[in-house]
């Protein structure tokens, strides 16, 4: 199969042959366009006879700045929107909200980085409906491969919006010309661009392994846009037709306000009123002349590319007229200025809508763009706060985004402790380094400081070079540390390494869903492959979503098997026996689930849902679940979370989700067409992590939590009987793991503690109450006969004061008095005790 690169390449040529198959060319000659050919070989549509294709390369760079916009209507950033999507609905489009830009939705991306993202897979594959078709979208997207040119070129974004016109059609219903007429008139009434000031250009797409032709729209050197259209699909026997052919239209929203304005940097209009904070707190001016002179040329300083930067430094000056010296004065700081504005800007939309800064996936990228801004701010000293930047911006979009207002108290909490982090890094990462000069810094050592230091290499490679000394930062670091990070295990990924063979063999009925004690059940059996066996239908869970599988019997005419696993493959679900089946293919059996290990692993998962929403409610709305798992034994969940969770708050977690025990929550389950539940209960159903299929079973905790899962739950939150929670521990940047128990195992361990204080109060001779005192007593007897070796006149313990309060306040009396924990206080009695005695006795002789 040829790459997406050659397929693009031949199709284009293709295209480029029979343009009236493949364009809406009738559109084009209806508005006066001609077909011409750029010395670049590009074909291209003008309707003023214009000598090239329009491409910056071709014209000569961007030429609308200082006034000099061919646009007869201005639009600021927020207006771009609101005319575009009006402009839309009165052509039958449906205007819809944008999609969270961390894209839970997704297991292939960490952010969304084209409006088209929003609708994948299942919707541009046919499988699932969209949610309003033809529609436009607002979509905020995230994309870190330009990040050193951001603030130098005045055009480059680490977030930006992309205007999607999308429409998901059969053959029968597809309507190019429609589309592209819709654009054009975008272009010409919404911007009110006269047609001689447009160009389009003929290109084709191709990308997972779909292809078909597109359409580039320029004006002024600056592309606007570009609207494609998936046609065909790439199969072993040639190009296809699609069964469902998509439009795919995507616009720089931050370019529309900035063509129409004609300033010199699309910063200036797509943050207004923040470049004009920043202007006030730094008192840097922009020097208009020179920035627009400047401009065409940023490109030249485009950091991957150029090799020798002074010498590009000093053409670039020589082109604008006047010393290096004095263009990098006034360049770099603005550009430094408008990054600071622009990184605050996607961190205030990725913390928001749920990303956190760590150092391990996209989560890493956040964090590059937060310490660059961090380290612009410390350089030029500027008093400027990134949390109020991110306040200034969400006032300028409350009109076209609201929601990056609903939560600047968690953004501003996220951005202090990274602060943190960053000044104590780079505190620490001077000494570290200077420790480390006498040795050579080698790739391993790298990865371990980045890893467990959060030091980054680039961070090491200066400071090295302070001390004289050059270090080697391998090119693919980055993907080394993700490889060092491969546990983003979510729910849904159960692996299972052997497969067996289940050729022809139909897809199990799964009985589960629906209620927890169903545990008896009847079915027919219609494989056997050794010790697996397959039903036609079963109440049997295999291992999926976390959750740990059932086990129980199933019997038939010649007695009962033993079921000790359970299992899915594809679609079908497989019992392993303990022996060699006894039944026989064909015949009815029922099957019997051991009840006890199914309600306590009911309880677990219904917990780890209930433990994430007290979470919610304790630390935050950014609080999601990026792991879990439940046992018998116990359960965790891994939460995003930017800082370690305090004793106090794992406290109020815990009464919190005893609290929503108490409250009798229905636990509402039912299954839903996908894009209807993602409607009624938003992008954050995901909390498992994509998830594939047409219907998503969403089990919801009414009014507290709600997600697509398909474990077996508990129908009411009262059915948890008690959680306890054990402890917390990060597991890694930005995610500590939350250990409990609920039901049985909650109440188990409630005894154990019991126990501790009835054996202890046994060992000490004294009542309950008097545990803490005592305990008291007898650690400063062995402190000093042990430690001090003064011996103490008598061994008797005497205190006999009461302890007022709980059992588990005693314990945890106790273990400060010990300084231990609680499965440790009985032994640690015991040793002191004998300890003591042995002291004693020695003395004696
Ligand atoms: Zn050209
Ligand atoms: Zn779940």
């Amino acid at each position: 199969m040829p790459t997406d690169k050659e397929v693009k390449k031949a199709f284009k040529q293709t295209a480029s042959k029979n343009p009236d198959q493949y364009y809406a060319t009738s559109v084009l000659k209806e508005e006066g366009f001609k077909r011409k050919q750029c010395a670049c070989k590009i074909f291209y549509w003008t309707a003023c006879d214009a000598p090239t294709c329009g491409d910056p390369a071709c014209s000569g760079g961007f030429r609308f700045f200082g006034g000099k916009t061919p646009a007869k209507r201005e639009l600021d950033y927020p207006g771009v929107w609101t005319a575009f999507a009006s402009h839309f609905k009165n052509l039958g489009y449906t205007p819809i909200k944008r999609y969270p830009v961390v894209a839970r939705w997704r297991n292939d991306t960490d952010f969304v980085q084209a409006s088209i993202y929003d609708f994948q897979p299942y919707v541009v594959s046919g499988e699932v409906k969209p949610p309003a078709n033809p529609l436009v979208v607002p979509q905020f997207c995230l994309r870190f491969n330009d990040i050193d040119n951001v603030g130098i070129t005045g055009a480059h974004y680490t977030g930006f919006v992309m205007i999607g016109q999308h429409a998901f059609m059969p053959p029968e219903q597809w309507n190019q010309a429609k589309y592209f007429r819709d654009i054009h008139s975008w272009l010409s009434k919404g911007l009110g661009l006269p047609n001689k000031e447009i160009t389009f250009h003929e290109d084709a797409w191709a990308g997972g392994g779909n292809f078909g032709p597109c359409m580039e729209f320029f004006s002024r050197g600056l592309e606007l846009g570009n609207q494609v259209y998936m046609m065909f699909e790439q199969t072993p026997h040639g190009p296809r037709e699609l069964k469902l052919k998509v439009l795919d239209m995507g616009m720089g929203h931050e370019r529309n306000a900035w063509f129409t304005k004609g300033a010199a940097t699309s910063y200036e209009t797509t943050f207004p009123t923040v470049c004009k904070k920043l202007f006030h707190a730094t008192g840097i001016k922009v020097d208009e002349k020179v920035m627009e002179k400047f401009l065409p040329y940023a490109s030249y300083l485009n950091v991957d590319e150029i090799e020798d930067t002074e010498k590009t430094w000093n053409f670039v000056a020589q082109k604008v007229g006047i010393e290096t010296k004095e263009l990098r004065e006034k360049v770099l700081p603005l550009a430094a200025l408008f990054s600071v504005g622009e990184h605050a800007r996607s961190l205030l939309f990725a913390i928001s809508d749920g990303g956190l800064p760590s150092n391990v996936g996209g989560g890493y990228n956040l964090r590059v763009i937060l310490r660059r801004a961090l380290s612009f701010i410390d350089k030029y000293e500027w008093n400027i706060d990134l949390s109020t930047l991110c306040v200034w911006h969400a006032d300028y979009l409350k009109n076209i985004f609201p929601e990056t207002s609903e939560h600047l108290a968690t953004v501003a909490k996220v951005l202090e402790v990274e602060k943190s982090k960053y000044e104590s890094t780079k505190q620490k990462t001077r000494q570290i380094i200077e420790k480390l000069m006498q040795s050579e810094i080698t790739n391993t050592k790298l990865l371990e400081l980045y890893d467990s230091q959060g030091i980054s290499p680039e961070l090491v490679r200066e400071e090295s070079a302070k001390l004289g000394k050059k270090v080697a930062v391998p090119e693919n670091f980055y993907a080394q540390v993700a490889e060092l990070h491969q546990h983003k295990e979510q729910e849904h990924q159960t692996h299972r390494e052997e497969k067996i063979d289940l050729e022809g063999v139909p897809e199990t009925k799964a009985l589960y869903y629906q209620d927890w004690k169903h545990i008896v059940f009847q079915g027919k059996v219609v494989k056997i492959i050794g010790k697996n066996i397959v039903l036609d239908q079963t109440a049997f869970y295999p291992t999926s979503g976390g959750q740990l599988h059932d086990i129980g019997v199933i019997e038939g005419m010649q007695g009962k098997d033993e079921v000790v696993d359970i299992f899915k493959q594809g679609s079908v679900i497989v019992h392993v026996l303990k022996e060699t089946p006894t039944c026989k293919v064909g015949e009815d059996v029922k099957g019997f689930i051991d009840f006890t290990r199914r309600k306590q692993l009911a309880q677990h998962h219904s917990a780890t849902h209930i433990v994430g929403a007290a979470a919610r409610i304790v630390l935050g709305e950014h609080i999601n679940q990026a792991s879990a798992k439940k046992t018998v034994e116990k359960a965790h969940i891994d939460l995003t979370h930017y800082d370690m969770i305090s004793e106090e708050k794992l406290k109020e977690i815990e009464d919190k989700a005893n609290w929503l025990i108490q409250q009798k929550v229905p636990i509402q389950l039912k299954f839903y067409p996908r894009t209807e539940a993602e409607q009624t209960f938003g992008m954050g159903i995901y909390q498992g992590g994509a998830v594939p299929g047409k219907e998503l079973r969403i089990v919801n905790i009414t009014g507290y939590d709600v997600q697509c899962c398909g474990g077996t739950h508990l129908l009411n939150t009262g059915d948890a009987e008690a959680i306890k929670i054990l402890k917390a521990n990060k597991v890694q940047d930005g995610i500590v793991r939350v250990t409990f128990v609920a039901g049985d195992a909650a109440r188990a361990q409630q005894k154990g503690e019991q126990n501790v204080l009835e054996e202890t109060a046994k060992l000490l001779q004294c009542k309950k109450t008097q545990v803490p005192a005592r305990a008291q007593e007898l650690f400063e007897l062995w402190k000093q006969a042990v430690k001090k070796k003064k011996q103490p006149t008598s061994l008797e313990l005497k205190a006999t004061e009461e302890f007022l309060g709980s059992e588990k306040d005693m314990l945890v009396k106790v273990c400060e008095i010990y300084k231990t924990t609680p499965e440790h206080i009985v032994k640690t009695t015991e040793r002191f005790l004998s300890e003591l005695k042995e002291t004693h006795e020695s003395e004696k002789k």
